[in-house]
Protein backbone atom coordinates (compact mmCIF):
# COMPACT_ATOMS: atom_id res chain seq x y z
CA UNK A 1 0.00 0.00 0.00
CA UNK A 2 1.31 3.50 -0.90
CA UNK A 3 2.31 5.53 2.04
CA UNK A 4 0.09 8.64 1.66
CA UNK A 5 0.20 10.48 4.56
CA UNK A 6 0.58 14.11 2.59
CA UNK A 7 -2.41 13.47 1.18
CA UNK A 8 -4.38 12.35 3.81
CA UNK A 9 -3.86 15.49 5.70
CA UNK A 10 -4.63 17.98 2.86
CA UNK A 11 -7.53 16.17 2.23
CA UNK A 12 -8.52 16.66 6.30
CA UNK A 13 -7.62 20.19 5.85
CA UNK A 14 -9.78 20.36 2.20
CA UNK A 15 -12.48 18.41 3.92
CA UNK A 16 -12.98 21.55 6.74
CA UNK A 17 -13.19 23.94 4.58
CA UNK A 18 -14.44 22.89 0.81
CA UNK A 19 -18.32 21.62 0.88
CA UNK A 20 -17.66 17.44 1.14
CA UNK A 21 -13.65 17.97 0.51
CA UNK A 22 -14.05 18.12 -3.15
CA UNK A 23 -14.48 20.93 -5.46
CA UNK A 24 -17.22 18.96 -8.27
CA UNK A 25 -19.51 16.25 -7.42
CA UNK A 26 -17.61 14.89 -10.53
CA UNK A 27 -14.96 14.51 -9.06
CA UNK A 28 -16.02 11.88 -5.76
CA UNK A 29 -14.78 8.72 -7.11
CA UNK A 30 -11.14 9.98 -6.40
CA UNK A 31 -11.69 11.89 -3.12
CA UNK A 32 -8.88 11.82 -1.15
CA UNK A 33 -6.37 12.11 -4.28
CA UNK A 34 -4.37 15.16 -3.88
CA UNK A 35 -2.25 16.38 -7.00
CA UNK A 36 0.37 18.55 -6.93
CA UNK A 37 1.81 18.33 -10.55
CA UNK A 38 0.98 17.15 -13.95
CA UNK A 39 3.67 16.84 -17.02
CA UNK A 40 2.50 14.91 -19.94
CA UNK A 41 0.55 11.81 -19.54
CA UNK A 42 1.44 11.96 -15.73
CA UNK A 43 0.39 13.41 -12.52
CA UNK A 44 2.12 13.53 -8.88
CA UNK A 45 0.54 13.23 -5.54
CA UNK A 46 1.49 15.08 -2.66
CA UNK A 47 3.27 12.16 -1.46
CA UNK A 48 5.35 12.06 -4.53
CA UNK A 49 3.71 9.13 -6.36
CA UNK A 50 3.55 9.37 -9.91
CA UNK A 51 -0.15 8.30 -11.71
CA UNK A 52 -0.21 7.62 -15.31
CA UNK A 53 -3.37 9.78 -15.88
CA UNK A 54 -6.45 8.44 -17.91
CA UNK A 55 -8.91 11.10 -16.68
CA UNK A 56 -7.15 13.99 -18.36
CA UNK A 57 -8.97 16.67 -16.69
CA UNK A 58 -12.26 14.87 -17.61
CA UNK A 59 -11.07 15.00 -21.08
CA UNK A 60 -10.10 18.21 -21.18
CA UNK A 61 -6.24 17.38 -21.63
CA UNK A 62 -5.99 16.29 -25.40
CA UNK A 63 -2.79 17.25 -25.41
CA UNK A 64 -1.43 16.53 -21.93
CA UNK A 65 -0.65 18.77 -18.74
CA UNK A 66 1.71 21.73 -19.70
CA UNK A 67 1.60 21.26 -22.70
CA UNK A 68 4.40 23.52 -24.69
CA UNK A 69 2.28 25.07 -27.42
CA UNK A 70 -0.69 25.80 -24.93
CA UNK A 71 1.78 27.05 -21.93
CA UNK A 72 3.53 28.87 -24.56
CA UNK A 73 0.65 30.78 -25.92
CA UNK A 74 -1.04 31.97 -22.55
CA UNK A 75 2.65 33.02 -21.31
CA UNK A 76 2.58 35.50 -24.35
CA UNK A 77 -1.13 36.37 -23.69
CA UNK A 78 -0.45 37.15 -20.25
CA UNK A 79 1.05 40.55 -21.08
CA UNK A 80 -1.39 41.63 -22.83
CA UNK A 81 -4.50 41.40 -20.40
CA UNK A 82 -6.62 38.75 -19.02
CA UNK A 83 -9.45 39.74 -20.09
CA UNK A 84 -11.60 42.47 -22.19
CA UNK A 85 -15.15 42.25 -21.56
CA UNK A 86 -14.61 43.42 -25.46
CA UNK A 87 -14.08 41.74 -28.70
CA UNK A 88 -10.88 40.98 -29.22
CA UNK A 89 -8.22 39.27 -31.92
CA UNK A 90 -8.06 36.03 -30.03
CA UNK A 91 -12.01 35.58 -29.55
CA UNK A 92 -12.01 36.57 -33.41
CA UNK A 93 -10.02 33.70 -34.85
CA UNK A 94 -11.24 31.28 -32.55
CA UNK A 95 -14.41 32.29 -34.00
CA UNK A 96 -13.38 31.43 -37.64
CA UNK A 97 -11.60 28.68 -36.51
CA UNK A 98 -14.79 26.90 -35.06
CA UNK A 99 -16.91 27.74 -37.42
CA UNK A 100 -14.63 26.28 -39.62
CA UNK A 101 -14.02 22.84 -38.11
CA UNK A 102 -17.84 21.84 -37.28
CA UNK A 103 -20.10 21.05 -40.29
CA UNK A 104 -23.12 22.71 -38.99
CA UNK A 105 -21.31 25.70 -37.71
CA UNK A 106 -22.17 29.33 -39.56
CA UNK A 107 -21.64 30.74 -36.26
CA UNK A 108 -20.65 30.46 -32.80
CA UNK A 109 -20.44 31.87 -29.81
CA UNK A 110 -18.24 30.97 -26.44
CA UNK A 111 -19.05 30.36 -22.86
CA UNK A 112 -16.94 29.40 -20.11
CA UNK A 113 -18.73 25.66 -19.53
CA UNK A 114 -20.23 22.97 -21.48
CA UNK A 115 -23.44 23.41 -18.80
CA UNK A 116 -24.04 27.16 -20.18
CA UNK A 117 -23.16 26.00 -23.78
CA UNK A 118 -25.93 23.51 -23.44
CA UNK A 119 -28.49 25.98 -21.72
CA UNK A 120 -27.73 28.32 -25.06
CA UNK A 121 -28.67 26.04 -26.91
CA UNK A 122 -31.78 24.65 -25.24
CA UNK A 123 -33.22 28.68 -25.19
CA UNK A 124 -32.19 29.27 -28.90
CA UNK A 125 -34.04 25.79 -30.01
CA UNK A 126 -36.92 27.06 -27.83
CA UNK A 127 -36.89 30.42 -29.22
CA UNK A 128 -36.89 29.35 -32.69
CA UNK A 129 -39.76 26.76 -32.47
CA UNK A 130 -41.65 28.65 -30.18
CA UNK A 131 -42.16 25.33 -28.18
CA UNK A 132 -41.04 24.49 -24.40
CA UNK A 133 -40.53 20.88 -24.02
CA UNK A 134 -37.20 18.89 -24.59
CA UNK A 135 -36.53 15.59 -25.32
CA UNK A 136 -33.44 14.20 -24.28
CA UNK A 137 -32.12 10.27 -23.81
CA UNK A 138 -32.06 8.39 -20.76
CA UNK A 139 -28.18 8.33 -19.20
CA UNK A 140 -27.21 11.21 -21.49
CA UNK A 141 -25.73 13.90 -19.94
CA UNK A 142 -25.56 17.47 -20.62
CA UNK A 143 -24.54 19.86 -17.56
CA UNK A 144 -25.85 20.29 -14.03
CA UNK A 145 -28.70 22.73 -14.85
CA UNK A 146 -31.71 22.05 -13.24
CA UNK A 147 -33.78 21.60 -16.83
CA UNK A 148 -31.87 19.24 -18.01
CA UNK A 149 -30.13 17.44 -15.19
CA UNK A 150 -32.85 14.78 -15.59
CA UNK A 151 -32.73 11.02 -15.83
CA UNK A 152 -28.93 10.76 -16.42
CA UNK A 153 -28.74 7.66 -13.89
CA UNK A 154 -32.44 5.33 -13.42
CA UNK A 155 -33.78 4.30 -10.53
CA UNK A 156 -36.82 1.73 -9.18
CA UNK A 157 -38.45 4.84 -10.03
CA UNK A 158 -37.68 5.59 -13.93
CA UNK A 159 -40.62 3.68 -16.00
CA UNK A 160 -41.08 1.27 -18.80
CA UNK A 161 -37.76 0.48 -20.75
CA UNK A 162 -39.23 2.39 -23.71
CA UNK A 163 -41.20 5.18 -21.52
CA UNK A 164 -38.36 6.01 -19.09
CA UNK A 165 -39.59 9.31 -16.36
CA UNK A 166 -37.81 12.14 -15.98
CA UNK A 167 -36.26 11.43 -13.12
CA UNK A 168 -34.78 14.75 -10.84
CA UNK A 169 -31.12 14.34 -10.02
CA UNK A 170 -30.72 16.31 -7.05
CA UNK A 171 -32.90 17.33 -4.10
CA UNK A 172 -33.06 21.44 -4.80
CA UNK A 173 -34.12 20.94 -8.36
CA UNK A 174 -37.41 22.16 -8.74
CA UNK A 175 -39.94 18.99 -9.49
CA UNK A 176 -41.56 21.72 -11.99
CA UNK A 177 -38.84 21.29 -14.52
CA UNK A 178 -39.93 17.61 -15.26
CA UNK A 179 -43.12 18.98 -16.82
CA UNK A 180 -41.26 20.28 -20.14
CA UNK A 181 -38.64 16.92 -20.08
CA UNK A 182 -39.15 14.08 -22.32
CA UNK A 183 -37.13 11.12 -21.84
CA UNK A 184 -36.62 8.27 -24.81
CA UNK A 185 -34.27 5.39 -24.28
CA UNK A 186 -31.27 5.48 -26.47
CA UNK A 187 -30.65 3.25 -29.40
CA UNK A 188 -34.42 2.17 -29.68
CA UNK A 189 -35.88 3.79 -32.56
CA UNK A 190 -39.36 2.45 -32.42
CA UNK A 191 -40.02 3.55 -28.65
CA UNK A 192 -38.78 6.66 -30.17
CA UNK A 193 -41.10 7.08 -32.72
CA UNK A 194 -43.60 6.28 -30.13
CA UNK A 195 -42.88 9.00 -27.93
CA UNK A 196 -42.82 11.07 -30.83
CA UNK A 197 -46.13 10.65 -32.03
CA UNK A 198 -47.58 11.39 -28.75
CA UNK A 199 -45.34 14.61 -28.17
CA UNK A 200 -43.72 15.78 -31.14
CA UNK A 201 -45.41 18.69 -32.15
CA UNK A 202 -44.37 19.98 -28.79
CA UNK A 203 -41.13 19.67 -28.75
CA UNK A 204 -38.43 22.49 -29.59
CA UNK A 205 -35.33 20.63 -29.12
CA UNK A 206 -33.76 16.95 -29.34
CA UNK A 207 -30.80 16.98 -27.16
CA UNK A 208 -27.80 14.03 -27.63
CA UNK A 209 -24.50 12.98 -26.70
CA UNK A 210 -23.84 11.33 -30.12
CA UNK A 211 -21.31 9.50 -29.07
CA UNK A 212 -22.56 9.12 -25.48
CA UNK A 213 -19.57 8.44 -23.05
CA UNK A 214 -21.14 9.85 -19.52
CA UNK A 215 -22.90 6.23 -18.52
CA UNK A 216 -20.22 4.22 -20.86
CA UNK A 217 -19.26 4.50 -24.43
CA UNK A 218 -21.95 3.55 -26.92
CA UNK A 219 -21.17 4.15 -30.21
CA UNK A 220 -24.73 3.42 -32.05
CA UNK A 221 -23.70 3.83 -35.63
CA UNK A 222 -24.46 6.46 -38.22
CA UNK A 223 -27.75 4.97 -38.95
CA UNK A 224 -29.33 5.49 -36.27
CA UNK A 225 -28.07 9.37 -35.63
CA UNK A 226 -29.59 9.83 -39.79
CA UNK A 227 -32.79 8.45 -38.12
CA UNK A 228 -32.81 11.38 -35.37
CA UNK A 229 -32.04 13.74 -37.88
CA UNK A 230 -34.99 12.52 -40.04
CA UNK A 231 -37.27 12.88 -37.28
CA UNK A 232 -36.48 15.82 -36.29
CA UNK A 233 -37.08 17.58 -39.65
CA UNK A 234 -40.34 15.74 -39.81
CA UNK A 235 -41.67 16.98 -36.46
CA UNK A 236 -39.76 20.38 -36.91
CA UNK A 237 -37.25 19.30 -33.58
CA UNK A 238 -34.23 21.30 -33.57
CA UNK A 239 -31.53 18.82 -33.15
CA UNK A 240 -28.84 19.33 -30.91
CA UNK A 241 -25.63 17.55 -30.81
CA UNK A 242 -24.07 17.72 -27.28
CA UNK A 243 -20.18 17.58 -28.27
CA UNK A 244 -18.79 18.56 -25.45
CA UNK A 245 -16.76 15.22 -24.77
CA UNK A 246 -16.81 14.29 -28.35
CA UNK A 247 -15.77 17.68 -30.12
CA UNK A 248 -11.76 17.88 -30.66
CA UNK A 249 -11.50 14.37 -29.28
CA UNK A 250 -13.29 12.05 -32.24
CA UNK A 251 -11.65 14.33 -34.42
CA UNK A 252 -11.97 18.45 -35.67
CA UNK A 253 -15.23 17.79 -36.63
CA UNK A 254 -16.02 16.00 -33.61
CA UNK A 255 -18.97 13.28 -33.90
CA UNK A 256 -20.67 15.20 -36.89
CA UNK A 257 -17.67 15.17 -38.59
CA UNK A 258 -17.12 11.25 -37.49
CA UNK A 259 -20.76 9.85 -38.33
CA UNK A 260 -21.48 12.31 -41.48
CA UNK A 261 -24.77 13.46 -39.12
CA UNK A 262 -25.35 17.17 -39.30
CA UNK A 263 -27.02 18.86 -36.34
CA UNK A 264 -28.66 22.22 -36.46
CA UNK A 265 -26.95 23.15 -33.65
CA UNK A 266 -24.00 22.24 -31.38
CA UNK A 267 -22.46 22.20 -27.97
CA UNK A 268 -18.56 21.97 -27.57
CA UNK A 269 -15.91 22.39 -24.94
CA UNK A 270 -13.14 20.25 -22.88
CA UNK A 271 -10.66 19.01 -25.21
CA UNK A 272 -10.59 22.64 -27.33
CA UNK A 273 -8.46 24.07 -24.88
CA UNK A 274 -5.55 22.64 -22.93
CA UNK A 275 -7.34 22.72 -19.57
CA UNK A 276 -8.45 26.22 -19.92
CA UNK A 277 -11.88 26.86 -19.19
CA UNK A 278 -13.99 27.62 -22.13
CA UNK A 279 -16.73 25.97 -24.19
CA UNK A 280 -19.24 27.02 -26.40
CA UNK A 281 -22.15 26.40 -29.63
CA UNK A 282 -22.75 26.70 -32.79
CA UNK A 283 -24.91 26.55 -35.66
CA UNK A 284 -26.87 27.28 -38.59
CA UNK A 285 -27.17 30.75 -39.24
CA UNK A 286 -31.38 31.30 -39.23
CA UNK A 287 -30.52 29.90 -35.32
CA UNK A 288 -27.67 31.61 -34.22
CA UNK A 289 -29.16 34.79 -35.75
CA UNK A 290 -31.28 35.16 -33.23
CA UNK A 291 -28.60 35.92 -30.79
CA UNK A 292 -28.51 39.32 -32.69
CA UNK A 293 -29.35 42.61 -30.97
CA UNK A 294 -30.03 40.31 -27.99
CA UNK A 295 -33.49 39.56 -29.43
CA UNK A 296 -32.17 36.55 -27.60
CA UNK A 297 -30.72 36.34 -24.40
CA UNK A 298 -27.27 34.60 -24.28
CA UNK A 299 -24.73 36.50 -21.65
CA UNK A 300 -21.69 35.99 -19.59
CA UNK A 301 -18.80 37.97 -17.88
CA UNK A 302 -16.56 35.92 -19.18
CA UNK A 303 -17.40 34.53 -22.50
CA UNK A 304 -14.61 34.46 -24.95
CA UNK A 305 -11.94 35.08 -22.27
CA UNK A 306 -9.12 36.13 -23.96
CA UNK A 307 -6.31 33.07 -22.16
CA UNK A 308 -9.05 30.83 -22.56
CA UNK A 309 -9.16 31.35 -26.43
CA UNK A 310 -5.26 31.61 -27.05
CA UNK A 311 -5.19 28.40 -25.38
CA UNK A 312 -8.25 27.30 -27.73
CA UNK A 313 -6.21 28.67 -30.56
CA UNK A 314 -2.91 26.61 -29.91
CA UNK A 315 -4.62 23.36 -28.96
CA UNK A 316 -6.75 23.66 -32.15
CA UNK A 317 -3.73 24.59 -34.08
CA UNK A 318 -2.06 21.75 -32.57
CA UNK A 319 -4.59 19.13 -33.42
CA UNK A 320 -5.14 20.31 -37.05
CA UNK A 321 -1.38 20.11 -37.67
CA UNK A 322 -0.23 16.82 -39.77
CA UNK A 323 -3.85 16.12 -41.18
CA UNK A 324 -5.10 15.32 -37.85
CA UNK A 325 -2.44 13.07 -36.78
CA UNK A 326 -3.13 13.66 -32.78
CA UNK A 327 -6.08 11.91 -33.90
CA UNK A 328 -5.12 8.99 -35.48
CA UNK A 329 -2.53 8.49 -32.86
CA UNK A 330 -4.98 8.68 -29.83
CA UNK A 331 -7.45 6.18 -31.90
CA UNK A 332 -4.71 4.08 -32.61
CA UNK A 333 -3.64 3.61 -28.72
CA UNK A 334 -6.98 3.87 -27.28
CA UNK A 335 -8.02 0.63 -29.66
CA UNK A 336 -4.61 -1.12 -28.35
CA UNK A 337 -5.46 -0.41 -24.81
CA UNK A 338 -8.90 -1.63 -25.10
CA UNK A 339 -7.72 -4.88 -26.96
CA UNK A 340 -5.05 -5.25 -24.73
CA UNK A 341 -7.71 -4.89 -21.95
CA UNK A 342 -10.31 -7.52 -23.38
CA UNK A 343 -7.18 -9.61 -23.80
CA UNK A 344 -6.20 -9.85 -20.30
CA UNK A 345 -9.77 -9.79 -18.76
CA UNK A 346 -10.50 -13.66 -20.97
CA UNK A 347 -7.39 -15.06 -19.46
CA UNK A 348 -8.03 -14.22 -15.60
CA UNK A 349 -11.47 -15.05 -17.14
CA UNK A 350 -13.30 -11.95 -15.41
CA UNK A 351 -16.80 -10.19 -16.17
CA UNK A 352 -15.09 -7.22 -17.57
CA UNK A 353 -15.04 -6.08 -21.29
CA UNK A 354 -13.88 -2.74 -23.13
CA UNK A 355 -14.95 -0.82 -25.46
CA UNK A 356 -15.06 2.49 -27.67
CA UNK A 357 -13.72 4.51 -30.86
CA UNK A 358 -10.45 4.54 -29.11
CA UNK A 359 -10.30 8.89 -28.08
CA UNK A 360 -12.33 7.31 -24.99
CA UNK A 361 -12.60 4.28 -24.16
CA UNK A 362 -14.93 2.31 -21.41
CA UNK A 363 -14.28 -0.51 -19.11
CA UNK A 364 -17.74 -2.23 -18.15
CA UNK A 365 -18.24 -4.69 -15.65
CA UNK A 366 -19.72 -7.15 -17.79
CA UNK A 367 -19.13 -9.48 -20.71
CA UNK A 368 -20.36 -8.04 -23.48
CA UNK A 369 -20.42 -4.18 -23.47
CA UNK A 370 -23.94 -2.43 -23.38
CA UNK A 371 -26.16 -1.44 -26.42
CA UNK A 372 -28.65 0.46 -24.19
CA UNK A 373 -28.08 2.62 -21.54
CA UNK A 374 -30.60 0.51 -19.13
CA UNK A 375 -27.93 -2.34 -20.06
CA UNK A 376 -25.29 -0.90 -17.70
CA UNK A 377 -28.00 -1.18 -14.66
CA UNK A 378 -27.22 -4.99 -14.21
CA UNK A 379 -23.49 -4.67 -14.59
CA UNK A 380 -21.31 -5.25 -11.09
CA UNK A 381 -20.76 -2.13 -10.25
CA UNK A 382 -18.61 -3.38 -7.26
CA UNK A 383 -15.93 -4.81 -9.19
CA UNK A 384 -15.82 -2.16 -11.15
CA UNK A 385 -15.04 -0.08 -7.78
CA UNK A 386 -12.75 -2.50 -7.19
CA UNK A 387 -10.62 -2.25 -10.42
CA UNK A 388 -10.87 1.13 -10.32
CA UNK A 389 -9.38 1.51 -6.44
CA UNK A 390 -6.81 -1.38 -7.44
CA UNK A 391 -5.60 0.18 -10.77
CA UNK A 392 -5.35 3.63 -8.61
CA UNK A 393 -3.01 1.83 -6.05
CA UNK A 394 -0.96 1.00 -8.86
CA UNK A 395 -0.49 4.24 -10.16
CA UNK A 396 -3.13 4.27 -13.13
CA UNK A 397 -5.84 6.69 -12.14
CA UNK A 398 -8.82 6.11 -14.74
CA UNK A 399 -12.64 7.14 -14.42
CA UNK A 400 -14.49 5.55 -11.55
CA UNK A 401 -17.26 5.27 -14.04
CA UNK A 402 -14.50 3.35 -16.07
CA UNK A 403 -13.97 5.15 -18.57
CA UNK A 404 -10.50 5.95 -20.14
CA UNK A 405 -9.57 9.45 -22.04
CA UNK A 406 -6.74 9.16 -24.30
CA UNK A 407 -4.35 11.95 -25.46
CA UNK A 408 -1.25 12.88 -27.43
CA UNK A 409 0.79 12.59 -24.28
CA UNK A 410 0.31 8.83 -24.09
CA UNK A 411 2.81 6.60 -25.88
CA UNK A 412 4.19 3.52 -26.14
CA UNK A 413 5.76 3.31 -22.49
CA UNK A 414 2.59 4.06 -20.55
CA UNK A 415 0.64 1.33 -22.37
CA UNK A 416 3.13 -1.01 -21.48
CA UNK A 417 2.97 0.13 -18.42
CA UNK A 418 -0.77 0.32 -18.28
CA UNK A 419 -1.04 -3.11 -19.78
CA UNK A 420 1.26 -4.66 -17.41
CA UNK A 421 -0.58 -3.01 -13.95
CA UNK A 422 -4.01 -3.95 -15.29
CA UNK A 423 -2.54 -7.84 -15.73
CA UNK A 424 -1.45 -8.18 -12.29
CA UNK A 425 -4.79 -5.77 -10.90
CA UNK A 426 -6.58 -8.42 -12.83
CA UNK A 427 -5.05 -11.59 -11.03
CA UNK A 428 -5.99 -9.96 -7.48
CA UNK A 429 -9.84 -9.86 -8.99
CA UNK A 430 -10.43 -13.04 -9.56
CA UNK A 431 -9.58 -14.01 -5.64
N1 LIG B 1 -22.26 17.84 -21.87
C1 LIG B 1 -21.56 16.71 -21.74
C2 LIG B 1 -21.76 15.61 -22.76
C3 LIG B 1 -20.66 16.52 -20.70
O1 LIG B 1 -20.00 15.36 -20.57
C4 LIG B 1 -20.48 17.59 -19.79
C5 LIG B 1 -19.52 17.45 -18.67
O2 LIG B 1 -19.00 16.41 -18.39
C6 LIG B 1 -21.23 18.76 -19.95
C7 LIG B 1 -22.11 18.85 -21.00
C8 LIG B 1 -21.07 19.88 -18.98
O3 LIG B 1 -19.85 20.53 -19.19
P1 LIG B 1 -19.18 21.37 -18.03
O4 LIG B 1 -18.72 20.40 -16.99
O5 LIG B 1 -18.05 22.10 -18.71
O6 LIG B 1 -20.21 22.30 -17.50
Amino acid sequence: MRDQQMSQAATRRLSKVLAGGIGSGGRIDHRGLFLTEGTGARVTDADGHGYIDYMMGFGALILGHRSAPVVDAVQAALGQGTMFGAACPAELELAERVVACWPCADMCRFTSSGTEAVQAALRLARAATGRDKVLKFEGHFHGWGDNIYVSVKASVHSGLNARPHALRMTPGQPETVLSDVVVAPWNDLPALEAILSDHGRDIAALILEPYPTNNGCMDSGAAYLQALRSLCDRNGIVLIFDEVVSGFRLGLSGAQGHYGVTPDLCTFGKAMAGGMPIAGFAGKRDLMALLEGNQVSHLGTYNSNAISAVAALATIDTLAKDDGAAFARITKYGRSLTDGFNEIFRRHNLPLCADGLGPVLSIFAAATPPERYRDTLTHDAALLARLHQALLAEGIWIFGRGNLMIGTAHGPAEMDETLEKMDRVASTLTN
